[in-house]
């Protein structure tokens, strides 16, 4: 059994609190995580001791700040594997990571007659800024099927994928499934088709080591807020030429050289995708989760989430009239569910009156709950600060939820 989350409980300020009367249970992190008191202070600290623009100033707090800016971007690419620091673009998260790149680069190579390939449990920030994408230039979107327990065969992405594929972008963990899909094979395969491959990492990048050099993707998109760090802050990885060649989509302060009346060039790397004043305290915040992970150790995280998540599986595939989606092994982190006769609205009202916290609806899936034949699920999601002891406080609070409905139905 993984102690870790018995062991690091107490670095959550938020977890030790009551929540209707009962302790707080918190299996939402597929959501957003909960953030350690390292980070809390980190940010404080930043803001107590450091603030200033950055880049800019010549005054001690300025270069303090830049500083700390430039130390958290280092901090990532090392956490990311990324060859040169300047591969790394801070973004707002995920969603803007990957809408850099449907507008800085896909919209300049994709025409008519191009394809771009998905899946379709996509999450809809790597789904919508693609559809836009193929309206503004006449590509069209294909997907990659789904096995019936919700897996990629590596077979059907050779099919999908062809000369005509200009771009295939994939999540690496599904934020619904749990599972993790053959990424490094998929893009090996956009490879041999001169196509380039984005990774959707919002939900694998706070689960598990990720190393972009090995995967080979040409962009990775991650978000803080689900990683320990603060919202507002997350990064896009590209590899260096490709991120050379591809064109801002903000103009303003921060990303010139040299600006003229009529005519303005831009600065090198990455700072001409980082228009106006950045995230400062979100990537100092961004920083300091990176250390608190890499101290614990993501093979360790890794582990513990897994084992979270197949105890979980086994404990709710007890409950009679539960109904658990996707397949039984390979899932990082989560389990989504229905419970026979209950929306899963009611669920999530019911059970967070024993102070446990669920997400229930489409999880932004809206392709694949269709696929599923439903219209939302609940989804109970783990993180390192979780114990089998929360699991079993769900299970129970399940139990209750159906005796419930069953007396009243
Ligand atoms: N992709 C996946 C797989 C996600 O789980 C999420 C967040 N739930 C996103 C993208 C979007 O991330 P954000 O809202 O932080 O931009």
């Amino acid at each position: 059994m993984s102690s870790l989350g018995a062991e690091i409980r107490d670095q959550f300020p938020i977890l030790q609190q009551e929540v209707n009367g009962h302790p707080l249970v918190y299996l939402d992190s597929g959501a957003s995580s909960q953030k350690p008191r390292s980070v809390i202070e980190a940010i404080k600290h930043y803001y107590e001791w450091d603030h200033s623009n950055v880049h800019r100033g010549v005054h001690t707090l300025g270069s303090r700040a830049t500083d700390a800016y430039e130390g958290a971007r280092d901090k990532v690419a090392a956490f990311l594997n990324a060859r040169h620091r300047e591969e790394i673009v801070f973004t707002r998260g995920t969603t803007t990571a990957i809408n850099l790149v449907a507008s800085g680069y896909a919209r300049s190579v994709c025409g008519e007659g191009d394809e771009i390939v998905l899946t379709p449990m996509e999450h809809h920030s790597n789904l919508i800024p693609w559809q836009q994408v193929a309206k503004a230039t006449g590509a069209t979107l294909k997907y990659i099927p789904l096995q019936p327990n919700g897996t990629i065969d590596l077979a059907d992405a050779e099919k999908t994928i062809t000369d005509k594929t200009k771009i295939v972008a994939v999540m690496y963990v599904s934020n619904v499934l749990g599972v993790t899909n053959p990424v490094k094979d998929i893009a090996a395969i956009a490879h041999r088709h001169g196509a380039v491959m984005l990774v959707d990492g919002a939900q694998s990048t706070p689960h598990m080591k990720v190393d972009v050099q090995q995967l080979d993707c040409d962009f990775y998109a991650f978000s803080g807020h689900k990683m320990c760090g603060p919202t507002g802050i997350g990064a896009l990885y590209g590899k260096k030429e490709l991120l050379e060649n591809m064109e801002p989509i903000e103009f303003g302060g921060e990303m010139i050289d040299r600006v003229d009346l009529y005519e303005s060039t831009f600065k090198e790397l990455p700072y001409k995708f980082e228009g106006g004043t950045p995230i400062i305290a979100g990537a100092v915040g961004l920083g300091a989760a990176i250390d608190f992970l890499t101290d614990i150790g993501m093979d360790r995280i890794h582990e513990h989430d897994t084992h979270l998540a197949k105890y979980a599986y086994e404990r709710l595939s007890q409950i009679h009239g539960l109904t658990l989606y996707g397949p039984r092994d390979n899932r990082t982190g989560l389990v989504t569910f229905n419970l026979k006769d209950v929306h899963a609205h009611d669920v999530a009202t019911v059970i967070d009156q024993e102070g446990i916290a669920i997400r229930a609806g489409h999880h932004c899936c809206q392709p694949l709950m269709r696929w599923f034949n439903v219209n939302a699920t609940a989804r109970a999601s783990f993180y390192l600060y979780n114990t089998e002891d929360d699991i079993d406080r769900l299970v129970e609070a399940l139990k209750h939820t159906e005796d419930f409905f069953n007396s009243i139905g």
